[in-house]
């Protein structure tokens, strides 16, 4: 599948999970395609020193270890002892000379501490050099309230370009500025989703399918009708209310799978 994600001119291949270091082997795929880069995101609990070293030399290869924030929030949600464990392997991924970043999920309760400079300037002491901003997008029924507000999700935005502008780091933002983009970049505008059962779904978030790689080739999988008809209303798909615009249309959506 990546070969083919290659040959139709991927050249970012995110590995989440998960765990994917559960698959180990992980690492010796990745290796047949120095062209692509795959941040891998992990808890980097089961990274061990002998991958840190493999990592020094497959520079294709960026860890991304997942953080709630620092130790009270990263342990409550990720278990007791996680978060200094992150932050011994932060420590020995830095001494190998490795490119790494966090992940953090961002919520209505952590968005100003995860976005503030002090915070942000403690992680690039560790060696952090990218951060992935992801947005809380409710999956689940009765978890709306964990979204950010409007005005948050504003001053994220602002929070973020001043970041950019003082840190040497890349800040990334997920789902992020999808105004910018001209709305949702789901179902191969921008990205695609593959599920662990490999079927091809429009975004993360976003868990419907009408095909699986186990059937039809990925170029044959991305002109499914329902990835297509995503596609084709991509300009009208702009959640302003900070959510998924697809979790938002889940009626709709589902009505396409019919
Ligand atoms: S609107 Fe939803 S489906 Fe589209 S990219 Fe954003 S999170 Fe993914």
């Amino acid at each position: 599948m990546i070969a083919e994600a290659q040959e139709l001119g991927t050249s970012i291949v995110m590995i989440a999970g998960g765990e994917p270091l559960t698959r180990p082997e992980v690492l010796e795929i990745t290796a047949d395609f120095p062209g692509i880069i795959f941040p891998l995101f992990t808890n980097g609990v089961l990274l061990t020193p002998e991958m840190i070293g493999r990592l020094r030399r497959q520079k294709n290869v960026v860890p991304v270890l997942s953080l709630e924030g620092h130790q009270l929030e990263t342990d409550e949600r990720r278990g007791q002892g996680v978060y200094a464990h992150l932050l011994s392997t932060m420590a020995a991924l830095r001494e190998s000379n490795c490119f790494f970043g966090t992940s953090l999920t961002v919520t209505k309760h952590n968005v100003e501490m995860i976005t503030s400079p002090e915070f942000i300037s403690d992680l690039i002491a560790t060696g952090c050099k990218i951060f992935f901003f992801v947005d809380y997008v409710p999956v689940q029924e009765g978890t709306e309230e964990l979204i950010l507000t409007d005005e948050q999700r504003r001053a994220e935005i602002e929070r973020l370009a001043a970041l950019r502008a003082e840190f040497p780091g890349l800040f990334v933002a997920f789902p992020g500025d999808e105004e910018m983009y001209g709305g949702c970049l789901a179902a191969g505008r921008g990205f695609v989703h593959v599920s662990p059962e490999g079927r091809l779904e429009p975004c993360p978030f976003s868990p419907f399918s009408d095909i699986s790689l186990k059937d039809v080739s990925l170029r044959e999988a991305l002109q499914s009708g329902f990835l297509k008809k995503i596609r084709e209303n991509s300009h009208s798909l702009t959640e302003t209310r900070g959510g998924c615009a697809l979790w938002a249309r889940r009626e709709w959506v589902s009505s396409l799978l019919q």
